[in-house]
């Protein structure tokens, strides 16, 4: 597949973006609003926001799901964010706050914080609970067929 198709972060609207170009380091704009389609780690705006960056997002995608009580979170979140920094354009790193966002932590029978689950075609492949470092944020995610 050629294509990847996104969900911008911004406005909503799925874009379409060349792999190869995508792997060459292009990061494009949205289409309808201009906004950058690879932010690094994008922050879920709630649950139906979710559903459709899962729909609609042909990549893999890396959600932390987390929240503002929980110290280990605080400590993970930089390095979710630079493993995002790092894999974006290969991945769709997408946060899940816990507390506002409760319906999807219901429906992903998430028992403690941080979480990671990998969810690739609309399902979920592998999770990983506790928080971690960027390297292994990284190595975790290769070894379920993410680029970095
Ligand atoms: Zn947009």
């Amino acid at each position: 597949m050629d294509e990847v198709l996104v969900v911008c972060p911004h406005c909503g609207k799925v874009n379409r973006a060349s792999r190869e170009k995508l792997a060459g380091g292009l990061r494009p704009d949205c289409g309808a609003c201009g906004a950058t389609l690879f932010p690094g780690a994008i922050e879920a705006k709630d649950d139906a926001d979710f559903e459709r960056h899962v729909a609609r997002t042909n990549l893999p995608i890396l959600v932390d799901f987390w929240a503002a009580w929980c110290g280990p979170c605080k400590m993970m979140a930089p390095q979710f964010a630079a493993a995002a920094k790092k894999m974006d354009g290969s991945a769709r790193f997408l946060k899940v706050d816990t507390e506002s966002l409760q319906q999807t932590a219901a429906r992903f029978n998430i028992r403690s914080i941080p979480t990671m689950v990998m969810i690739v075609n609309g399902r979920e492949i592998a999770r990983q609970a506790g928080a971690t470092d960027a390297s292994n944020i990284i190595r975790w995610a290769m070894s379920h067929g993410v680029h970095a």
